[in-house]
C-alpha cells in the first residue's frame, strides 16, 4: 500500500476525464517542511501564523517574522505557499494581546477582528509578507471574514503598506495573490461579493461547520449533532464555488474536511480547485483523484449530496 502510495510522488493530481485538482499542505511551524516535501505537496495551502506570536513571550518583531516567511518561500521553491494572517482569541490566547475576557469568544474579538481594531500589529506583519514576497510565491489570506467591508479596509492597510516600502525602496513582489477564509455563514452566502475584491477563497470547514451547525468545535460531547456530511455545509461549498468562478476567483478548501477520502469525489464533482490537507493525507487523495471518472461520477454525487 505503501509502496504504491510512494510511486504516486512527482505525478499530477488528474482525474481519468483530466479534471485537475491542486493538493497543498497545511502548517503550523516552519519545522514542518519537510513533511510537506516529503509527500510531495504541490504548495502549502494554509500555513497557520499564529505559532510566531504563540511562541513569544511579546509581539514577534517584523524582522522575526520575516525570516520565518522568508525561509518557508525559499524551500518551497516556487511552489506557492499561502500564508494565514494571525488568528487568536478563541481557542487560542495570548497573554500579552491583553484581550478583555469575553463571554463567547468563538464569536468575539478574534482574528481580523484583533488586527482591524489593532492595524500596527497587522501592519508588522503584513510588512514582513511583502517584504518575504520576492524570496517565492507568496499568498496572503485573511481570517474570519463576515462582511466586505473588512476586505475593503484590509485591501486599503495593504496599499497603505505597499506605500510605505515603496517609500523605503524596499522591494516586494507585484505577484501576491489575495484571499480570504469562508469560515462563517455570512461570509458563503456573500461570496458573490467578496470574489469581486479577491484572487482565491480557502473554505475553513472547521469553524463553518461549527457556525453554520451551531455546533460548538470544542465540545467533545456535541457527537452526531455536529455532522461534517450535513447537506448544508455540501451546499455552501457548492455555492461558494459558483459564485467565485464566476468571478474567476479559484476555490480550495483548508480545514478537516478537505481530507476526507469519501468527500473527494463530491469535492471533484462541485469543481473545488484546491484541496489543503495535512501532509500525510496528500497521495492517499491523489490515488483517490486519479482513480476518479468525474464525468461518471457527477451526477449520482450531486445528487446524494445537494438535492
Ligand atoms: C478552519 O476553521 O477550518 C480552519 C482551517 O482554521 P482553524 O482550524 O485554524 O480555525
Ligand atoms: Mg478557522
Amino acid at each position: 500500500q505503501n509502496k504504491l502510495l510512494q510511486q504516486l510522488k512527482g505525478r499530477e493530481s488528474v482525474t481519468k476525464d483530466g479534471q485537475k485538482i491542486e493538493l497543498c499542505a497545511n502548517i503550523g511551524s516552519v519545522l514542518d517542511v519537510g513533511n510537506v516535501l516529503k509527500n510531495d505537496a504541490e504548495g502549502i495551502g494554509l500555513f497557520r501564523s499564529e505559532f510566531l506570536y504563540l511562541e513569544s513571550n511579546d509581539y514577534p518583531s517584523e524582522d522575526v517574522q520575516f525570516a520565518a516567511y522568508k525561509d518557508v518561500l525559499s524551500k518551497m521553491v516556487n511552489k506557492r505557499v499561502i500564508v494565514r494572517t494571525l488568528d487568536i482569541g478563541a481557542d487560542k490566547q495570548v497573554d500579552y494581546f491583553n484581550m478583555p475576557k469575553e463571554e463567547n469568544p468563538a464569536m468575539g474579538i478574534r482574528a481580523i477582528r484583533i488586527c482591524l481594531q489593532r492595524p500596527d500589529i497587522f501592519k508588522t506583519q503584513l510588512r514582513a509578507l511583502y517584504r518575504a514576497s520576492v524570496f517565492g510565491k507568496l499568498a496572503i489570506m485573511f481570517p474570519m471574514i463576515a462582511s466586505e467591508w473588512e476586505i475593503v479596509k484590509i485591501l486599503e492597510i495593504i496599499d497603505e503598506v505597499k506605500a510605505e516600502l515603496d517609500s523605503e525602496g524596499i522591494a516586494y513582489s507585484k505577484n501576491v495573490e489575495l484571499g480570504c477564509m469562508i469560515e462563517t455563514p455570512a461570509a458563503a452566502v456573500i461570496s458573490d461579493i467578496l470574489s469581486k475584491h479577491l484572487d482565491f477563497f480557502s473554505i475553513g470547514t472547521n469553524d463553518l461547520t461549527q457556525y453554520t451547525l451551531a455546533a460548538d468545535r470544542q465540545n467533545p460531547d456535541i457527537g452526531k449533532f455536529c455532522d461534517t456530511h450535513h447537506v448544508a455545509i455540501l451546499r455552501l461549498i457548492n455555492m461558494i464555488v459558483q459564485n467565485a468562478h464566476k468571478n474567476g476567483t479559484w476555490v480550495g478548501i483548508c480545514g478537516e474536511l478537505g481530507a476526507d477520502l469519501e468527500l473527494t469525489e463530491a469535492f471533484l464533482a462541485i469543481g473545488v480547485d484546491e484541496l489543503s490537507v495535512t501532509p500525510s493525507a496528500i497521495l492517499p487523495i491523489r490515488k483517490k483523484v486519479i482513480e476518479t471518472n468525474v464525468s461518471e461520477i457527477k451526477e449520482s454525487v450531486l445528487d446524494k449530496y445537494l438535492n
